[in-house]
């Protein structure tokens, strides 16, 4: 059989790890050494050439977007059916091995997935319901704590040093949130992590079962994989199976999150005959900004070492443009992109990195005003914003009554006469007899425990939800969003709001119930047995927001430096280098390492691109309310003069400039419609139809098809799903 194709593309030691033939594989290699391209072609060359089964194999990656495109150009190198692989994330493999094995996991069947902020929410309020100090004893530090154990594989019975009054807190807390969460069938991102290894370990039959099943395990991004992800991945491997790892401890940039970059030091200690491949060539960028970055990276003292080189040529300089001030700033970076628009170049080239997301107000307001398109990731989500978690709860509500997160959050929303008091004493009851809140009301309603007023409301509340959950149970899911909305009446709720924040709170409901009516249940959901309902809602937590950006968007990227990891463009814009901002000011403070997390974030940045880089500051930002004077990045002074070229404001734009309104359409006309109108375009479920309008633009975009099987239709673009005829 001929398998040039696989290995065409590929230098000698990309090849070496490619096909190599027993054990285990750790490819350690710097940024755009093609990584990420050897672990696609070891797929590729894993069923093709060795035979395996694509059910045999499991690939773990850092985002949904990126195990989207694995999958894709995996495909593309086979020419056959990717879907039996199980590629994803860790949280993503982790829920679905819950939800296939809910039982052995020790979870109802309708659990369901407590999100960040509803996490946050749900240990406020048992923080409050102790009587403690929430100034002193703050919910988002609780959150890392519990967050942080789970990570490390620990319930609160294996944690020590309980003599330390903090620390005997803070597991009395996490006590009661599992012990909270356990009872309403809810589990965290970390809980799924810490409950998919706990299947390993209570479960041999299962774990056996896996092992000879899933013979082939790769992950990419290796240096970030916490405890728990390597302790997972070591279990299943157990004595059989082979683990291929890629990754670089100089983009280890989770640290703060549990990441672990020992584990790749680990790993040639805890598996025998690891091949280690060094890959030192890189293909991505230009020799300047690659050598400004060793240069850059040179200065952290714990590393591994490694030498980076090209072949190709040196390209630019990199550009230092030193702003007057935030609005200079902005307005030279977009000005610059509008210069590279002219000369014919792509608008989706172009990536503004930026290290906390409050940055990307300014450039947003400058890119409508110059009318590019442009697509922030990472902002407040979709499924984030209050209204649609509003209305989801109730969907929730409708699988789960015992859900607490969802029913406290809309008990009284819109208000019928549920109260604080009435709630603190379901609150109470529940707490007092171990039962959920939906079960605390229940039992308070038949024992008469409440006053006349709010009973009857408690009882109405109760009613309507099981009301909704019998009368809906056959309909589609695209009705039973609406329905939800309908019954529910959350509209009332947002009709004491301000206009405008009560119009964008409805489109984004709209928004909802077209997303649920063109969802499909993906085949791995069917297969691990959840319904369309189940399955979009924990979509709606887990996936949230990575369905932004589709390949056909030309927009200019807008993201944080920590969510640019893995991706490549020819320009880039790294701003706000200032010290303070970045490196961070609690990195600079902070002694454990954290200013070197900071440089390798630093070296992920510049690292990202191919052609031309270029670096800002400004002299004087306003932040928090205040003008403050800033020192240049001290990560600036570390790239060495011969590959900086400064750029010189202009006279003129030391006028700080005064903000215009930004214009209600967001982005140039078309370029972000993939259709023509009229075109024939097909949907999954409606099948073929006709596209009559737009509507909206970047996730908020809908598009109006005629189907002339069930009439026309609103969808919004990014979850319809349609493909050109
Ligand atoms: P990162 O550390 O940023 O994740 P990486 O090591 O995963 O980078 P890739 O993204 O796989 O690197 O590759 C970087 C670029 O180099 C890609 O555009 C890829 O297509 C290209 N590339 C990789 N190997 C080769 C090769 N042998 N010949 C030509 N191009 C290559
Ligand atoms: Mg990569």
């Amino acid at each position: 059989m001929d398998v040039s194709h696989l290995l065409d593309e590929l230098n000698e030691a990309q090849r070496e790890a490619v096909t190599a033939r027993d054990g285990h594989v750790l490819v350690l290699a710097g940024a755009g050494s093609g990584k990420t391209r050897v672990l696609v072609h070891r797929l590729a060359w894993l069923i093709q050439v060795d035979h395996v089964s694509p059910l045999g194999i499991l690939a773990v990656t850092f985002t949904n977007k990126a195990a989207g495109e694995m999958r894709e150009r995996t495909g593309q190198l086979l020419q056959v059916s990717t879907r039996p692989l199980w590629i994803g994330t860790f949280h993503g493999i982790a829920h679905r091995l819950l939800r296939m094995h809910w039982k052995e996991a020790g979870l109802p069947e309708q659990f369901q997935i407590l999100d960040s902020e509803d996490q946050q929410r749900l240990l406020r309020r048992i923080i409050r319901d102790e009587g403690m100090d929430e100034a002193h004893w703050p919910a988002r530090q609780a959150q890392w704590f519990i967050n942080a154990r789970k990570d490390e594989g620990e319930r609160p019975q294996h944690i020590e040093h309980l003599d330390h009054p903090v620390t005997s807190t803070w597991v009395h807390i996490y006590r009661l949130y599992q012990d909270y969460c356990n009872r309403g069938g809810l589990v965290d991102f970390a809980e799924l992590l810490l409950r998919a290894h706990e299947l390993w370990l209570e479960q041999p039959d299962l774990l056996d079962h896996y092992r000879k099943r899933l013979r082939h395990l790769l992950v990419d991004e290796f240096q970030d994989t916490n405890s728990i992800q390597y302790a997972w991945i070591r279990m299943l491997a157990g004595s059989t199976g082979r683990v291929f790892v890629v990754g670089d401890d100089d983009q280890s940039i989770y640290g703060w999150r549990g990441a672990k970059v020992e584990n790749v030091q680990l790993f040639g200690r805890d598996f025998p005959d690891v091949m280690t491949v060094r890959l030192e060539q890189n293909y991505r960028s230009t020799g300047n900004i690659l050598d400004a970055a060793n240069a850059l990276i040179a200065h952290n003292q714990s590393r591994m070492g490694k030498n980076l080189w090209t072949a190709g040529e040196s390209g630019k300089l990199i550009q230092l443009y030193t702003a007057f001030n935030e609005q200079d700033e902005a307005r030279f970076v977009v000005d610059q992109l509008q210069q590279w628009l002219d000369s014919g170049r792509r608008a989706d080239d172009g990536a503004i990195l930026y290290r906390t997301t409050a940055q990307s107000r300014l450039f947003e307001e400058y890119l409508l005003r110059e009318n590019i398109p442009y697509r922030v990731y990472g902002g407040q989500r979709f499924f984030e914003r209050t209204e649609v978690k509003d209305a989801l709860a109730y969907l929730r509500l409708l699988l789960n009554p015992n859900d607490d997160a969802a029913l406290e959050r809309v008990i009284n929303k819109p208000a019928r006469a549920i109260g604080e008091k009435t709630v603190s004493f379901i609150r109470l009851q529940a707490r007092e007899s171990g039962l959920t809140l939906w079960q605390a009301a229940n039992e308070c309603l038949s024992q008469g425990k409440f006053a006349t007023r709010a009973g009857t409301a408690v009882a109405a509340f109760i009613r309507l939800i099981e009301d909704m959950r019998e009368r809906m149970k056959d309909w589609t899911l695209g009705n039973q969003m609406q329905g939800a909305i309908d019954d529910s009446n959350l509209a009332a709720h947002y009709e004491k709001e301000p206009r405008e924040r009560m119009e964008t709170r409805f489109e984004n409901l709209r928004e909802l119930v077209n997303a649920a009516d063109a969802f499909i249940l993906p085949q791995e959901d069917a297969e691990a047995g959840l319904d369309e309902l189940q399955s979009f809602l924990s979509h709606a937590a887990l996936e949230a927001g990575e369905t932004q950006g589709e390949s056909w968007d030309d927009c200019v990227q807008l993201m944080t430096l920590h969510s640019a990891k893995g991706l490549e463009f020819p320009l880039v814009y790294m701003v706000g280098m200032e010290d303070g901002l970045f490196p961070h000011q609690r990195s600079v403070e902070d002694a454990a390492g954290r200013l070197e997390e900071e440089r390798r974030l630093c070296y992920v940045g510049m690292t990202r691109a191919r052609e031309q880089l270029v670096l800002s500051y400004a002299e004087i930002r306003r932040m928090h309310g205040s003008e403050n004077f800033c020192r240049p990045s001290r990560f600036i002074d570390e790239i060495p003069a011969e590959y900086l070229e400064e750029i010189r404001p202009r006279t003129s734009s030391r006028q700080p400039w005064v903000s215009a309104r930004p214009s209600p359409v967001r982005g140039g006309a078309n370029t972000e419609w993939p259709f023509r109108l009229g075109q024939v375009v097909a949907h999954p479920k409606f099948g073929e139809g006709t596209v009559m309008s737009f509507e909206g633009s970047g996730e908020h975009t809908r598009v109006h098809v005629n189907f002339p099987a069930i009439g026309a239709k609103w969808l919004v673009l990014a979850y319809a799903n349609l493909q050109a005829r």
